[in-house]
């Protein structure tokens, strides 16, 4: 490609593989952990739990949502990956949790300068209730066996810790 929008990125990343020192390892989630969370930036999933590249799944989307696709990957982790703990994590002042579905259409439509009232946003009204019934999800998957353990969690962005509610 012949446009430079990516440079910078693409440096950073040559940075990046002069230490690179992941080859060695298997794919396998180290900590046999998996973490389905938000895509929110101030989250950093790996050392809010103390851990590094290699030793967990990490399954993001808005709002931390258990989606078919989030226990699709639940259930590969734990069959081929070494999981055996999941954490369900949504985090205080989330967007999809804090706006109804009508408000991110209208904010959608006014950024894109078109309607946007055909996209489906997936908002949280409860998000004790969701956290609630995606653990169930989770908890009742006919191919997640009882010996991983669940738990759903609220990480609050303000603080940083993460407090167990399910
Ligand atoms: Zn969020």
């Amino acid at each position: 490609m012949t446009d430079h929008l990516f440079d910078d990125l693409l440096a950073a990343n040559r940075t990046y593989a002069e230490n690179y020192a992941l080859q060695e390892f298997d794919g396998v989630a180290h900590a046999g952990v998996a973490m389905v969370t938000c895509m929110d930036s101030r989250l950093d999933p790996l050392r809010l739990l103390g851990l590094a590249p290699g030793d967990a799944k990490i399954f993001r989307n808005p709002g931390g949502r258990v989606t078919d696709a989030a226990l699709e990957a639940i259930v590969l982790g734990v069959h081929l990956l070494g999981v055996d703990r999941v954490l369900v994590v949504p985090h205080t002042r989330c967007a999809v949790a804090t706006n109804t579905a009508a408000e991110l259409r209208d904010r959608v439509s006014a950024s894109a300068g078109v309607d946007a009232s055909w996209q489906v946003f997936h908002v949280v009204d409860d998000q004790e209730a969701a956290l609630r019934e995606d653990v169930r999800k989770v908890r009742t998957h006919p191919l997640i066996p009882e010996t991983v353990a669940i738990g759903g969690f609220i990480y609050d962005v303000d603080t940083g810790l993460l407090d167990r509610r399910v």
